[in-house]
Order: structure tokens, then C-alpha cells, then sequence
């Protein structure tokens, strides 16, 4: 699903979502104008939607 969807956002199939293999999957935004320091958007699995602080949700393009 594309993350510039007005209606349903998600990080699954994001563009900026980047995913590391620790032992355990850990997903990342790597979104640079992200708020949040992290970027942390999951372990092993996905959140249904998006965290509150994707920048594309707060109109950061
Ligand atoms: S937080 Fe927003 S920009 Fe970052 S991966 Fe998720 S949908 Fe994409």
C-alpha cells in the first residue's frame, strides 16, 4: 500500500520503511523528517496503521 494514501496510511510498503534483522525484524522509518528520534515503528511485526508521529500523516512530504 502506498504511504501517500489520503485515506488509509500504513507503513507496510512505505517507501521510507526500512527493515533490519536482529536475531528479531525490527522496522525503522527512515522518514528525515521524522519527530520522533528513534524512528522505531515495530518488532517482528507491523502496526496496523502508522505511529502519530509519521511525518507524511503531519503533511511532511
Ligand atoms: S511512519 Fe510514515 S513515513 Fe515512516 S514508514 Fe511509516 S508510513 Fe512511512
Amino acid at each position: 500500500m502506498e504511504c501517500r494514501d489520503k485515506i488509509m496510511r500504513h507503513c507496510s510498503g512505505c517507501r521510507f520503511l526500512k527493515e533490519y534483522d536482529y536475531g528479531r525484524k525490527v522496522y525503522y522509518c527512515d522518514h528525515e523528517g521524522r519527530a520522533d528520534d528513534m524512528g522505531k515503528v515495530g518488532a517482528e511485526s507491523l502496526p496496523d496503521g502508522c505511529p502519530e508521529w509519521c511525518p507524511l500523516k503531519n503533511g511532511v512530504s
